[in-house]
């Protein structure tokens, strides 16, 4: 019996993600027992590293079949794993490539599967997960009767734990892999930037900066902060903004320390993704926006005038 991770890597770096699920992996052996194994796909430059986090053993897959992500390629090799492993809890985090694999590695392992898992199990009695449902606006506690249980947990839900240990490295070598329906032609990625889920704090803003010629304020004062930019569906949609940074109900979930919103009336889908920041301060030029509800702190006044003055004071304390 054993609690398995899928531990994602993003250019051969486990994903704050994956050191999430693993933390929560750890977590939930020392309930149930049994070891922590972390199966680690398509090259990651220190595996023993997820020793740290609470992984027994670390076992990694390679070859040419794992470059690219193919939801049906790593599902099955990962169910492989399970089976082979003995793999009774499988914990894998609620991403893109997360959401793409966690139904199929449930149908192949013909175990439960619970999505949005929010906070670790309750097996006081049985098997009980909290899941967020209703864009987080409400949780269901699920019962997961079956031998086989698959738990996606939400990213920056549960916190990182470190143990100061390390773990075994194996590699396993998969058997009869299905060819991947779909090819991945190209890719494209944001470089130099922080990523959005990884990042402490977040810049945010909404269609109240009125155009993406604006947003070199929220630029600067995100660099005069060492943090990430993101901002409302609709500022995606008009493509102000690349769709990597939308958050929200149907965008990226976020837990920053500090998240800053500007502009942005706070909608119901737009907090679904943001309202679990340790710390929310709105910017909004209208003092009964519904954001305000949810903030720490609130600045009412114009962003255009309120903006100059938070890079001024954000670049100030920077070399103070
Ligand atoms: C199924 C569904 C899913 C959705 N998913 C998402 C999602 O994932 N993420 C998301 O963000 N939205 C989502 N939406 C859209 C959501 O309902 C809102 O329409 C959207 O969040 C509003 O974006 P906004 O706050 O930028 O714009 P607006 O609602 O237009 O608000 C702009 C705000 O800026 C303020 N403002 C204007 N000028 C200034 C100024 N000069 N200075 C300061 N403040 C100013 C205004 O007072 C206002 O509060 C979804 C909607 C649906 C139906």
């Amino acid at each position: 019996m054993s609690v398995i991770i899928f531990a994602e890597t993003r250019d051969q770096q486990y994903k704050k993600s994956t050191l999430e699920a693993v933390s929560y992996g750890k977590e939930v052996a020392q309930k149930t027992g049994g070891k922590v194994i972390a199966v680690s796909m398509g090259g990651a430059s220190d595996a023993a590293s997820l020793g740290n986090y609470g992984a027994d053993e670390v076992i990694t897959l390679h070859g040419a079949e794992f470059a690219t992500f193919s939801p049906e390629v790593y599902a099955s090799a990962f169910a492989e794993v399970c089976k082979t492993h003995g793999g009774k809890t499988i914990i894998i985090s609620n991403t893109y490539s997360g959401k793409s694999i966690s139904g199929r590695v449930a149908v192949l392992l013909q175990g439960a599967l619970a999505t949005n898992v929010v906070d670790y199990p309750d097996t006081t009695s049985g098997f009980r997960v909290k899941r967020g449902v209703f864009s987080g606006k409400a949780f269901a506690y699920v019962d997961m009767q079956s031998d086989v249980k698959v738990i996606a947990i939400t990213p920056n839900s549960v916190e990182i734990k470190t143990h100061g240990t390390s773990a075994s490295v194996s590699a396993h070598q998969p058997t009869g892999l299905p060819t991947s329906a779909t090819k991945i032609e190209s890719t494209q990625t944001v470089s130099g930037k922080i990523p959005l889920t990884e990042a402490e704090i977040v810049v945010s803003a909404g269609r109240g900066m009125k155009g993406p010629e604006n947003w070199n304020m929220v630029e600067d004062l995100a660099t005069a902060l060492g943090a990430a930019t993101a901002c409302s569906k609709p500022v995606s949609d008009m493509h102000w903004r690349p769709h990597s940074e939308h958050v929200g109900q149907t965008g990226i979930t976020i837990k920053p320390n500090l998240y800053i919103a500007i502009g942005i009336s706070g909608a119901i889908q737009h907090l679904a993704g943001v309202s679990s920041s340790k710390v929310i301060v709105v910017v909004n030029k209208d003092a009964e926006a519904p954001f305000f509800k949810a903030a720490d702190y609130g600045i009412v006044g114009d962003a255009f005038e309120v903006l100059p003055k938070l890079i001024q004071a954000a670049k100030a304390s920077a070399t103070s």
